[in-house]
């Protein structure tokens, strides 16, 4: 670990035309991510968090801006290089899980491995290896629908291990589970983490940012409203906490008076 650089963004814009509208959900944004770090990233919907993901997974281009990838600037590289290096070096895990459901859970974790263009005999040890790291050796024959919302984004995991990746990019990981299943998912990203694994999480779960990351970035209308390093445990976060009802209090109507107050 240490302060080894390994995502950086640099006046990163990522604007959109609507007619005669431009939405700006990405608005400036400078943030590097050294290696070994579990960030997570907050702020309110449309904020910018999926995009800002999406730009950091380079499944999406800025407006304007450099992303740089260990250092290299990825916008002058190839797409086909591109597309190399980012199955590579990148897993990716979604709130909603993305697996292919005609494929069994064991072909899914072998398929990002054929796109590097690892043989047949390779894929299939390593998905199995994979798959008994998240404790689902036993349901890799299964298909994505015969198996739980938190068995599916464990699935989700192995596959997204598949081509020994630097970095796991997560959007809202748990967003789609009930808390004890989340929490599950966050003991191998936990995991993960402590084996050297760069995270990059989104949450919308206060409890999670707490518990696991290292460095919170607050997004608000496509900028880096502040960002928290975690020094000693809960008590930065307690404040993002208060912050937070604040910010979701102003979104309703004034708070009505308690009683007696
Ligand atoms: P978050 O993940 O924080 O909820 P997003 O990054 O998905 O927010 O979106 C940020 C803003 O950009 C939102 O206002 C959204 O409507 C807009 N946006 C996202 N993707 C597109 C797109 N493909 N075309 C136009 N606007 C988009
Ligand atoms: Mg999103």
């Amino acid at each position: 670990m240490g302060d080894k650089e390994v995502i950086r963004l640099k006046d990163v814009f990522r604007h959109y035309h609507m007619g005669e509208n431009i939405v700006k959900a990405i608005d400036g944004i400078n943030i590097t991510i050294n290696e070994g770090e579990f960030v997570a990233v907050m702020g309110p919907s449309g904020s910018g968090k999926s995009t800002s993901m999406n730009l950091i997974g380079s499944l999406d281009m800025p407006t304007k801006g450099q992303i740089f990838l260990d250092e290299e600037d990825i916008s002058q590289v190839t797409e086909s290089d591109l597309a190399q290096i980012r199955g590579k070096k990148i897993g990716f895990i979604f709130q909603n899980f993305n697996l292919i459901p005609n494929l069994t859970v064991k072909e899914n974790v072998m398929l990002p491995m054929m796109f590097q263009g690892e043989d047949i005999y390779k894929r299939e040890q390593k998905a199995e290896e994979l798959l008994d790291k998240v404790e689902l050796l036993d349901r890799m024959d299964h298909y994505p629908n015969q198996i739980s919302g938190g068995q599916m984004q464990r699935v989700a995991i192995a596959r997204a291990l598949a081509n020994d990746p630097e970095v796991i990019l997560a959007d809202e990981p748990t967003g789609n589970l009930d808390t004890k299943t989340g929490e599950r998912v966050m003991e191998f990203l936990q995991k993960l983490n402590d084996e050297g694994k760069t995270i990059i999480m989104v949450t919308h779960e206060p409890e999670l940012a707490e518990a696991h990351a290292q460095i919170i970035y607050w997004l608000k209308d496509g900028k880096v409203e502040k960002s928290t390093k975690r020094k000693n445990g809960f008590k930065v976060v307690e404040q993002e906490r208060r912050l937070i009802k604040k910010h979701s209090k102003k979104r309703k109507t004034p708070a009505k008076k308690k009683k007696g107050a």
